[in-house]
């Protein structure tokens, strides 16, 4: 039996613009390493990581993470968590959602698969507490799974039990996400949930039925390159474009070279374009202008969708 595993997750992109909550995909980009090891009892929970994140295991995503399953399922082991981050936190790739998805998929293969996907997605879910306030599942099912996901934001009656579908995505389509230069809060996820309408007018839920309605569609059926002409989200984005300088321009910028649909990557501040094309270079260059009308630096990342994460140590 394994004392050790280490995993590596995938970062993810949260919403597609009509899917708050909802939908998610992870990204060929950057990938968290998070390696857990059994203790003595005594030991408890500890976080080990040399970057800027939270070591209290309360307030870091993996360890609450950790802490459910331990629970849940009465292990006794003290646990080691070993982070090693390289997804940027705080900018809507899913930086806490991947370590907390590597430490659910650790700890499931350290204590012999204890959980079935749902069941991980609900555990790896309880993790976004310390970075959201709330839990929700977006984007830890990406990191969990790869490819587009679809979860229902609900948990069900038994209390742990999230309904989750994922399918592989065709690597012909390309992201460009524009990370802006800017400093994010510490409570952003929250502070950007908190700025959503709480009343929303029935015909544009609708628009945003249908939108979401193809991407999921299209995505089922392998047709990525028609799922992102539908990112159009005319409820959530309004609201919170308002906390990203320059993004009607980065959105307007985009769409003008070519890109098949731009919206913001999860609760912000990066902006994420989809395209079908060769032109990705093109939209970066576009993008990377906008956020320049707002005195704004960004960078950015091309990239293709990832296929999931990698248990990759067993000791
Ligand atoms: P984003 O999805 O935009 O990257 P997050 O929802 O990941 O943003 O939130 C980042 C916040 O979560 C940071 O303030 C950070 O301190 C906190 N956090 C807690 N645990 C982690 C973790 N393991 N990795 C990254 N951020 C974490």
């Amino acid at each position: 039996m394994a004392k050790s595993v280490t995993v590596r997750a995938p970062c993810s992109t949260a919403n597609l613009g009509p899917g708050f909550d909802v939908f998610g995909m992870a990204l060929d980009a950057f990938y968290d390493e998070v390696t857990v090891t059994k203790k003595p009892k005594s030991f408890g929970i500890k976080i080990v990581s040399s970057d800027d994140i939270p070591l209290d295991p309360k307030k870091n995503t993996a360890g609450l993470v950790a802490a459910a399953i331990k629970k849940d399922s009465g292990i006794e082991n003290g646990l080691e968590i070993k982070i090693k981050k390289n997804v940027p936190a705080g900018y809507g790739m899913g930086s806490s959602a991947a370590s907390a998805a590597a430490c659910a998929i650790a700890m499931n293969e350290l204590f012999d698969a204890l959980y079935d996907d749902e069941n991980l997605t609900y555990f790896a879910g309880i993790g976004e507490r310390a970075s959201a306030g709330t839990v929700h599942y977006d984007n830890v099912a990406a990191s969990l799974f790869g490819g587009f996901v679809v979860v229902d934001p609900r948990v069900n009656a038994r209390g742990k039990f999230v309904n989750v579908t994922d399918c592989e995505v065709s690597q012909d389509i390309t992201m460009i996400v524009a990370v802006p230069k800017i400093k994010v809060p510490k409570q952003k996820t929250k502070a950007s949930r908190g700025v959503i309408p709480r009343n929303v007018k029935f015909s544009d839920a609708s628009i945003n039925l249908a939108n979401a309605a193809y991407i999921a569609a299209c995505f089922a059926k392998g047709w990525a390159d028609i799922a992102i002409n539908h990112l159009e989200d005319i409820i959530v984005e309004p609201a919170r474009k308002k906390m990203i300088p320059g993004f009607d321009k980065v959105k307007k910028n985009a769409m003008k070279v070519g890109a098949n649909g731009c919206t913001i990557s999860g609760a912000g501040p990066s902006v994420i374009a989809f395209t079908e094309g060769d032109n990705f270079t093109e939209i970066g260059e576009a993008m990377k202008k906008g956020f320049k009308s707002a005195k704004v630096d960004c960078e950015i990342i091309i990239c293709k969708p990832s296929k999931g994460p990698k248990i990759i140590k067993r000791k």
